[in-house]
C-alpha cells in the first residue's frame, strides 16, 4: 500500500536552500552517495564477522551506473539496505532534521565560505542535483519486504512496496536541467577519481576493454595469436591503499609507487617518507612525503590530501597541520578531524591541536633519525630538504628546538657542520672586542668572492647561507645564541671584526694618512661613502668596500616588508664603507704622485676596482673604467 507523508521540516521548500548554500560543491553529493553506500556494505561485513548469517563478502560492491536516456544516475550498492521503518528513520525523521539544522546554522552568506566538507550533510545532497530522488532499498534482515521511496524536493514524499529480489539499495537520482553536465561519463569518472579513489570496497563504474590472446589460440598470417577484446567490469578505487597497511608490510618501492599513484603527473621520486600510524588518543594513518623541491615553493603547497576513513575531503590541509608541512606531501586520514566546520574551530579543536603536533613530533623524530643513522646521507639530501627544515624552525618553536641538532650550515669547503659543531669550532679564533664570536658567511660565495678568498686565506671559517629565508633564520640563531655574531663577508674588515694578538703596523704616519683621507674625501660621493684609513696587510687589496651588517639587513627586511613596513625610517639610502689600505704600495703612491691629475686618476681607479668585486659597478661608470684601463695599459 503506497503511504505519503510530510517530512517534518519548518521551511517550506529546503531544497532550494540547500541548493543555494552548496553552489560551489555541487559535485560532492556523489562523495555522499557512494559513502553511504560503502558504509552499508562494511556494515555487512561487521555483521557477518559476528556471525549474524553468511554472505560472500568477496562480492561486496557498490556501483555507479549513468543512463543518458532517462537522465538518470544510479548508486547501487549489496549493503544492509534498509527496512521500511529504518527508511522512516534514517531518512524522513533524523537525515531531514540534519539537514535542516545545517541550513539554519549557515543561513548567513559569511558563514557559507568557512564551512569545509559540509560533510554529515548526507543523503539530502542528492538534491543539489536531482529534482526526483528514488531509493529502493530491501534490509538484509530476514522475510524483510522492499521499499520504495520517492521524494521531489518538496517536504514531501511517498512510500510503497515493491519489488527487489536481494538486499541492498538503490538511489536513483533523476538530474535536474541545470545540472545535466553531471550525465557525462568524464564528469562521474573525473569525481570518483577525486574523492572515491581510496574507498575501501570496490567501485564500479562502467567497463573497460582489453586486448587479450585469443583463449582458442587462433592465429594470423604472419603466425602471431590473434588478440580478441575482453569487456570486464571498470573498478576505479584501490580499496587497500598504501596508508592502510602496516609498515612493516611495506618496502620502499611499495611507497614509492604509492606516491606515483597519487601524483600522477609528478616526474621525480620523492626523497623519503614517514608513515603515520596512530590508535590512540586519536585515530591517525597516513604517509608524508618529502617531495624533491622545485624552485617555486607557492606551486608546491596543497599537496597533501586529508581522508576521513579513506574518503577524500579536502586537499587543504591549511590549519589541520603546522604550515611548514603543508610543503610536503602524501596523505592524511583521521576519522576525528571535525570536518563541517570553519577553519578558526578547527584551528581551536582539541584533536587537531594534538594530531599537528603529533606530526610534527614525527617528521622532526624521522629527520633526527636519519642523521644520526647515515649522517653522509643525510648531507647529501641537505639541499633539498633544507628550505622545508629552516621553514619550521622559523615557524614552530617545538621544532626549532628539536631540528637544532640536526640542521646543517656548510662551509665554502663543502664541510657541514650543526651549529653547536661549527660554533666549538670558531668560538676560540673568531671573537670580536666585545668577546662576541663571529660568523662568517657568504649568501653568495661567486659574487662575494674576493670577501671569501681574503677570510678564508687569513684562514677563517666562512658559511654558505644561502635560500629566501637566511636572515631571518640568521636573526633567530642570533637571538638564541647571544654571544655569537653573524657577519657577512662583506660586512667589514675582516682584521676590524675578529680581534688578534697582532696589531698591524701602519706604514704611514698620522700625518701622511689625514693628508690621504682628505684627498680621497674630495673625490668620492660623501653621501654614499665613508672613508676609513686602515691598517690592513700588504697582502690585502689597497681599496675595499663594505657594507655594514645592520644597514644591510635593515634595506632587506624594508624589501621584504615591501611599502608597508618600515615606513619610519623612509627609504633607506645606499651607503658604504671605504676601507683604504694605508699598507698597500698603490695607497702610498697616490700620496706621491705627482700631479694632481695623476691623483685623481689612481682614486678612481682604485675606487672602481673595490666597486667592480663588489659587483656594484654600472652603467656609465663602468664605461668610464673601461676607457680609463685601456688609456692606463697604454
Ligand atoms: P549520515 O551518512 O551522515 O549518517 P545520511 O543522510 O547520509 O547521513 O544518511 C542517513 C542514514 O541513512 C545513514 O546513517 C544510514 O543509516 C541510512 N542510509 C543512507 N544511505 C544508505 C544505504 N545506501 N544503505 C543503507 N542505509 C543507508
Amino acid at each position: 500500500m503506497k503511504k505519503t507523508g510530510n517530512i517534518n521540516v519548518t521551511s517550506e521548500n529546503i531544497f532550494p536552500i540547500i541548493k543555494q548554500f552548496l553552489y560551489s560543491d555541487h559535485e560532492i553529493f556523489l562523495r555522499e552517495l557512494v559513502s553511504n553506500a560503502v558504509d552499508a556494505t562494511q556494515k555487512m561485513k561487521t555483521l557477518n564477522t559476528i556471525g549474524e548469517f553468511n554472505t560472500d563478502l568477496k562480492k561486496l560492491r557498490v556501483e555507479v551506473i549513468l543512463n543518458k536516456e532517462k537522465k538518470t544516475i544510479t548508486i547501487r550498492d549489496n549493503g544492509i539496505g534498509m527496512t521500511e521503518e529504518e527508511l522512516d528513520k534514517y531518512i524522513n525523521q533524523i537525515a531531514f532534521s540534519g539537514a535542516e539544522e545545517f541550513v539554519n546554522k549557515y543561513k548567513d552568506a559569511d558563514a557559507k565560505n568557512s564551512i569545509i566538507g559540509h560533510f554529515g550533510l548526507g543523503f539530502y545532497s542528492a538534491f543539489m542535483v536531482a529534482k526526483e530522488v528514488e531509493i529502493i532499498t530491501k534490509s538484509q534482515k530476514a522475510k524483510s519486504k522492499p521499499v520504495k521511496w520517492v521524494c521531489d524536493g518538496s517536504p514531501n514524499f511517498s512510500m510503497e512496496e515493491t519489488k527487489k529480489k536481494t538486499a541492498g539499495t538503490d538511489i536513483i537520482l533523476h538530474i535536474a536541467e541545470d545540472s545535466e553536465e553531471f550525465l557525462e561519463d568524464n564528469k562521474i569518472s573525473f569525481i570518483l577519481n577525486k574523492y572515491c579513489k581510496f574507498l575501501p570496497v570496490e567501485i564500479k563504474f562502467g567497463t573497460k576493454t582489453d586486448k587479450i590472446d585469443d583463449p582458442k589460440g587462433k592465429k594470423d598470417d604472419k603466425d602471431n595469436i590473434i588478440k580478441i577484446d575482453k569487456v570486464s567490469d571498470n573498478i576505479i578505487n584501490n580499496t587497500k591503499p598504501a596508508w592502510t597497511k602496516k609498515p612493516s608490510n611495506l618496502k620502499d618501492e611499495h611507497y614509492k609507487s604509492f606516491y606515483k599513484e597519487l601524483y600522477p603527473m609528478e616526474m621525480s621520486d620523492p626523497l623519503f617518507h614517514i608513515h603515520l600510524n596512530v590508535d590512540f588518543p586519536f585515530n591517525l594513518t597516513g604517509i608524508l612525503y618529502f617531495p624533491k623541491l622545485k624552485n617555486n615553493l607557492e606551486v608546491q603547497k596543497n599537496k597533501i590530501n586529508l581522508y576521513s576513513n579513506q574518503v577524500f575531503i579536502t586537499d587543504n590541509v591549511e590549519n589541520i597541520v603546522p604550515e611548514f608541512l603543508t610543503l610536503l606531501h602524501g596523505v592524511i586520514d583521521s576519522p576525528d578531524i571535525p570536518l563541517n566546520v570553519s577553519r578558526s574551530y578547527l584551528q581551536a579543536d582539541g584533536n587537531v591541536k594534538k594530531i599537528s603536533s603529533h606530526i610534527t613530533k614525527k617528521v622532526a623524530g624521522k629527520l633526527s633519525s636519519m642523521f644520526k643513522k647515515d649522517r653522509k646521507d643525510f648531507e647529501q639530501k641537505w639541499e633539498d630538504i633544507k628550505v622545508f627544515i629552516e621553514y619550521g624552525m622559523l615557524t614552530e618553536q617545538k621544532f626549532f628546538d628539536k631540528a637544532k641538532d640536526f640542521s646543517l650550515y656548510k662551509n665554502t669547503n663543502n664541510e657541514f657542520y650543526t651549529f653547536t659543531e661549527f660554533y666549538e669550532k670558531i668560538k676560540e679564533t673568531q671573537k670580536n672586542k666585545d668577546g662576541k664570536t663571529i660568523i662568517l658567511y657568504t649568501n653568495d660565495a661567486n659574487e662575494q668572492h674576493s670577501f671569501v678568498k681574503t677570510a678564508t686565506d687569513k684562514g677563517y671559517e666562512v658559511l654558505e647561507l644561502g635560500g629566501p629565508l637566511i636572515s631571518h633564520l640568521i636573526s633567530r640563531l642570533e637571538s638564541e645564541n647571544s654571544d655569537t655574531q653573524f657577519t657577512r663577508v662583506d660586512g667589514d674588515i675582516i682584521d676590524k671584526l675578529i680581534e688578534k694578538d697582532e696589531n698591524t703596523i701602519s706604514k704611514l704616519s698620522d700625518k701622511e694618512k689625514e693628508k690621504l683621507q682628505k684627498i680621497i674625501e674630495e673625490n668620492v660621493d660623501k653621501e654614499k661613502f665613508t672613508v676609513q684609513i686602515q691598517n690592513m696587510s700588504a697582502n690585502d687589496l689597497p681599496v675595499v668596500i663594505t657594507q655594514s651588517e645592520f644597514m644591510r639587513r635593515m634595506k632587506e627586511q624594508q624589501q621584504l616588508s615591501g611599502n608597508g613596513g618600515m615606513q619610519m625610517f623612509g627609504s633607506l639610502p645606499e651607503t658604504y664603507n671605504l676601507a683604504i689600505n694605508s699598507n698597500h704600495e698603490l695607497i702610498s703612491k697616490i700620496l706621491s704622485e705627482k700631479t694632481n691629475k695623476k691623483k685623481v686618476n689612481l682614486i678612481n681607479q682604485l675606487l672602481d676596482l673595490a666597486l667592480l668585486s663588489q659587483g656594484i659597478l654600472k652603467g656609465e661608470n663602468l664605461t668610464d673604467f673601461i676607457n680609463r684601463s685601456v688609456s692606463m695599459i697604454k
